[in-house]
């Protein structure tokens, strides 16, 4: 019997707006405070570092935002991404439950990133802004906003995470192949970095620490500005094409998701596939579960606290009430870059506490397992980030084939690895390890938060 495997949109089917799941949750996110006086900060706090266009988006109670034709024009290049049936992967599993996973990894920087990386470009070049500056983990996100500058002319100064820098060489090429300008982070450029380097000269560097050097950069200097490819509302907000889509091709299946599973870093691809089926849940009552998959060693949904903390190392960020680690956490040298972020969206972590997601942590060496398992069932090798996603729908799969039920699973197979295979290498020599983080290694860290506690 032939059964359709893959779910293709044609260009029309791009979504023409984003979804704000701000308009629908039930407890609407908490103000962000001013990091000195811990006051409620108004939109104009954030107009050094961001175009206006995108500030308005990130306090929008509106429930949807046109995409502008000129973005949605650029999207053609990879949009509408394949959604996929793993038939292989079921038989492998010998599950009853019906696998589906959304692939990003067609984009040009092969991951969801660009997917907000254009819109920020765009806003920055219509608002006359000449450079933008940002921070990047495993290269994702660098090489997305350099693809995405480069087309819209304007310069872009990355600052790579020390670790990543050394062992994802390619990353930063792709960057400079785009036209960026890449710094290993911490660098000596900035008071941020040089601070850091005299405490740590080896410091193998930190997304919080990279996050203060750019976000330095563009607070002093003329017609630059900063993006982050995570973690904020605006950002989260146009990842939502990706759920969109993916709502068309499971009707184009004759199925509905029970339960949406996405790797967790910041929040950005987990939000983009599962607020657009949230939305059903919020407004239609439908049953679903969405969870968030995120590194045991770095585990702020499942250990960590609801706290108000910064965004950033040193504290410059606006301080967000948000699931965190305490903002001077450095997680473990994991091979999952992307995913090595002391904490998470504010809208996230909201849903988080009002019980209307879930979040689980998964060890390295099992998420290697499942992504080697999946890529010899459906061929395409994934992200180290992504492997998360993998791990946890092999899991549901063999709690369905359990308890001898069917059941639909969709996950976010957010990126390829193909940039990767060094992390996959150490998995293969044995050189990846378990790594869980002890309670006190945890409460030692969550103790450096100096933000009063939030009344539950
Ligand atoms: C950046 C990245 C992540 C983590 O970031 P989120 O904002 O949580 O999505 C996960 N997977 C891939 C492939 C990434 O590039």
């Amino acid at each position: 019997m032939s059964q359709q495997t893959k779910f293709v949109l044609s260009e029309r089917d791009i979504p023409e707006k984003w979804y704000n799941i701000a308009a629908d949750m039930p407890n609407k996110p908490l103000p962000p405070l001013h990091p000195g006086t811990h006051q409620p900060i108004g939109p104009e706090a954030l107009a050094p570092l961001f175009p206006m266009e995108l500030i308005k988006q990130e306090v929008s109670s509106d429930p949807w935002v046109e995409i502008p034709e000129e973005v949605r024009e650029i999207y053609k290049i990879w949009r509408p991404t394949p959604l996929f049936r793993a038939h292989r992967l079921e038989k492998m599993l010998d599950t009853p439950a019906k696998i589906y996973y959304k692939y990003e990894g067609v984009s040009p920087a092969g991951s969801h990133k660009p997917n907000t990386a254009v819109p920020q470009a765009y806003y920055n070049m219509k608002e006359g802004v000449k450079r933008i500056t940002t921070e990047t983990g495993a290269g994702q996100w660098g090489s997305a906003l350099a693809f995405a500058c480069n087309l819209f002319g304007l310069e872009c100064e990355i600052y790579m995470v020390r670790i990543s820098y050394d062992q994802k060489p390619y990353r930063k090429l792709a960057m400079n192949t785009w036209g960026a300008t890449v710094y290993a982070s911490p660098s000596e450029r900035t008071h941020a970095g040089r601070q850091i380097l005299t405490q740590d000269p080896d410091s193998p560097g930190s997304l919080g620490i990279a996050i203060s050097e750019a976000v330095e950069v563009a607070a002093t200097q003329e017609e630059t500005k900063y993006a982050l490819g995570s973690v904020l509302n605006h950002v989260l907000l146009h990842q939502t094409v990706v759920g969109q889509e993916a709502i068309q091709q499971m009707e184009m299946a004759g199925d509905f998701p029970d339960i949406v599973i996405a790797p967790f870093g910041g929040g950005s691809n987990f939000a983009g596939l599962s607020f657009p089926f949230l939305r059903h849940k919020l407004v239609d009552g439908k049953k679903l579960r969405a969870i968030a998959v995120e590194p045991a060693s770095c585990p702020k949904l499942t250990r960590g606290v609801f706290r108000y903390d910064f965004g950033d190392t040193v504290g410059m960020t606006p301080l967000l009430p948000m699931y965190t680690l305490g903002h001077t956490f450095v997680p473990a040298k994991i091979h999952a870059g992307g995913l090595r972020y002391h904490g998470a969206g504010v809208l996230v972590s909201q849903l988080l506490r009002d019980g209307i997601i879930e979040a689980v942590a998964a060890d390295q060496l099992e998420t290697f397992e499942a992504g080697i398992l999946f890529a010899k069932a459906e061929g395409i090798i994934p992200a180290p980030e992504a492997n998360h996603a993998v791990a946890q729908a092999i899991r549901e799969a063999q709690i369905a084939k359990e308890e001898g039920v069917s059941k639909t699973i969709l996950f976010n197979l957010c990126g390829h690895g193909n940039f990767d295979m060094a992390a996959y290498e150490a998995y293969f020599t044995g050189r990846l390890q378990k790594h869980e983080l002890t309670q006190a290694e945890i409460d030692a860290a969550v103790a450096l938060i100096d933000t009063p506690a939030i009344p539950a």
